[in-house]
């Protein structure tokens, strides 16, 4: 076989995490490169260009913390970083590092095997080009396979077809159009008051309500940035120190029921004018016992049924079939606000599902609705989608897809037993998706980064998770996700979203302070779990 290319270490995916893996390998001297199938950096931030794409976790937090030159140099605008303004700062990044010249575009990676007697990965491009490498890694993303619905009759569709998560550069003009969109998650709570502000019509089939919370959005003002510019040695400990790797969300200290019905209220009334995600911080059972949780799910329901005007429209906005939390939260800028305009309808098709799609629009209940554009904001195939994507062999052909037939297993999220110098980065049970993401991508990265050195100052070769340590940690995982109310939602933590893939809880519900401790003491140990030949 002709090979076009020698690495040390190919990665793949020019996000975050991508990016700053690329950064770490090059400082070091690697002879490294990132394959990326878009055509520019960003990831996330690239593909989800949807009206009202934004982050929910604040700019402030929501960056990078490597490099304090970069703190400083760069200027968030906004509380919650726009999709622009986020891909403008991936940009800022690449340039800043010089990343650029390392970076393959355009290139999606296909398939990849580890050859027994190089004891190298040999992987092949979408461009029938050949690279060696002697470590791997997947910065493919979590939320980087978008989910479009088997519905019968999709090619019919005459209409413009949009997914939120591979929207087009030309933002569509819906400006007098009748539009339709399917989904009722994040992306598509962001991006529905926008599309109502233009679209002459707007009809919302909605299989499940979520719960969401204000984000009571606005500018940062400068002296904020300042201040927070000023200690950010200081909030950026906090955040890691913390739960889910946001500063201000320290651990509660009381329980639900240990304030009166009238204090609770209080409680919560003020967590929800501050808005962001402050409520399910407020006590420290919210998301482990299911009567304190219904305490903060009914007062959002009443807030949904203050808002909404139409009784019947608000009642079908209200989530009953699980507890507040466990579906990933929404923040929202007037989400339920859109449901009192006469421009817009919402259609629940809890028990009525979309039976077809037609040249005109879709069938549901032998009803038809027409319209000129459809939206898919019906999320993606989470988690494992973007590495099963990837046809990855072992040495003895066993591929990985086939290894996680029955949900994936993996140590510490990072590395896949019998699969030796492979990594990813915030993968199955990491904290990852469970928290800021991009603390948990530069603590995964300092860890792989800090452990391809040891490997290569002690002149090892190979580097493999050990199977028994790996079934520890996914046991791990699952009584600690067991021990909370997460499994009772059906979501894309669990694979529940997608027809036909394997269920079970994926992410590390443990938070990033433990997580991060575990993988220290891991090191101490002297790579415990890892082995070196
Ligand atoms: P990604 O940004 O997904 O990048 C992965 C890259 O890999 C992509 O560019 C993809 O094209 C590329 N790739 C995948 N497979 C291949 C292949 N086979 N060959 C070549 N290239 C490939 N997280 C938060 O913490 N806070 C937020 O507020 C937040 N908001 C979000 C909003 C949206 C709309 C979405 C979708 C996600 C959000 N997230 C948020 C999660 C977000 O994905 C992460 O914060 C972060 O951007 C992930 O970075 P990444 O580099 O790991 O993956
Ligand atoms: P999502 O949360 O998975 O929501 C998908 C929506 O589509 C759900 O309402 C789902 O209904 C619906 N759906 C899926 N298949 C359907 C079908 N066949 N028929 C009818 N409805 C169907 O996806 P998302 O909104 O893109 O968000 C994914 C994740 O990305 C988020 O959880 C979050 O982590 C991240 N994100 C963050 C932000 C942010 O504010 N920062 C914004 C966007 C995305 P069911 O619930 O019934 O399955």
């Amino acid at each position: 076989m002709k090979i076009d290319k020698c690495l040390d270490t190919l990665i793949v995916g020019a996000g975050f995490a991508g990016m700053y893996i690329l950064h770490k390998q090059m400082s070091e001297g690697f002879k490294v490169e990132i394959f990326e199938q878009a055509d520019d950096v960003g990831g996330t931030w690239y593909w989800n260009k949807y009206p009202g794409a934004r982050c929910d976790i604040e700019s402030m937090d929501y960056s990078y913390s490597f490099s304090e030159d970069l703190q400083q140099e760069w200027n968030w605008k906004e509380k919650y970083g726009t999709q622009p303004e986020l891909l403008e700062y991936a940009k800022f990044v690449c340039k800043k590092f010089g990343l650029r010249k390392n970076i393959n575009f355009n290139t999606k990676i296909i398939k990849s095997k580890f050859s027994k007697e190089k004891q190298k990965w040999i992987v092949t491009t979408d461009k029938q080009k050949v690279i060696e490498c002697e470590h791997l890694i997947l910065a493919t993303g979590n939320l980087s396979t978008p989910n479009t619905p088997k519905i019968p009759g999709l090619n019919n569709y005459k209409g413009n077809i949009y997914h939120t998560g591979a929207w087009p550069g030309k933002m569509p003009d819906f400006n007098g159009r009748k539009v339709g969109i399917i989904g009722t998650g994040s992306s598509a709570v962001q991006s529905i008051p926008i599309i109502s502000n233009t679209a002459e019509k707007l009809i919302v089939f909605q299989r499940t309500p979520n719960f969401s919370l204000p984000a009571r959005h606005r500018d940062l003002p400068k002296d904020k940035r300042e201040e927070y510019k000023k200690n950010y040695k200081k909030y950026r400990q906090l955040a890691k120190n913390s739960s889910f790797g946001i500063a201000k969300y320290q651990p509660p200290t009381q329980s639900t029921f240990e304030v009166s019905d009238e204090e609770r209220n209080v409680i919560y009334e003020k967590a929800w004018q501050e808005g962001g995600q402050a409520m399910l911080f407020a006590f420290t059972d919210l998301l482990i016992d299911e009567k304190a949780n219904e305490t903060a799910a009914e007062f959002v329901r009443n807030k949904i049924r203050k808002i909404v005007n139409d009784k019947e429209t608000a009642e079908k906005l209200c989530p009953k079939n699980h507890p507040i939390g466990t579906k990933r939260l929404c923040l929202d800028s007037n989400y339920f606000e859109t449901y009192n305009k006469k421009n817009v309808s919402l259609i629940d098709i809890s028990n009525e599902p979309i039976e077809k799609i037609t040249e005109k629009g879709l069938f549901t209940n032998n009803i038809e609705y027409s319209f000129d554009d459809l939206v898919f904001a019906t999320g993606f195939d989470a988690m494992t989608g973007a590495v099963n994507a990837i046809e990855i062999l072992n040495d003895e052909d066993v591929s990985l897809k086939s290894k996680w037939s029955d949900g994936p297993k993996t140590y510490l999220g990072m590395m896949v037993s019998n699969f030796p110098n492979l990594f990813m980065i915030t993968g199955p049970q990491s904290p990852g998706v469970k928290s800021q993401m991009i603390l948990s991508i530069e603590q995964h990265v300092d860890f792989i980064h800090n452990l391809i050195i040891h490997k290569k100052d002690n002149k090892y070769r190979k580097v493999n998770a050990n199977s028994v340590n790996q079934d520890k940690w996914v046991n791990h995982n699952n009584e600690v996700a067991n021990a909370t109310l997460y499994p009772l939602a059906h979501s894309w933590y669990n694979g529940d979203n997608i027809v036909g893939k394997s269920k079970g809880f994926m992410p590390y519900v443990g938070g990033v302070a433990n997580y991060k401790k575990i993988c220290d003491e891991k090191v101490s140990n002297n790579y415990e779990g890892f082995e070196f030949s």
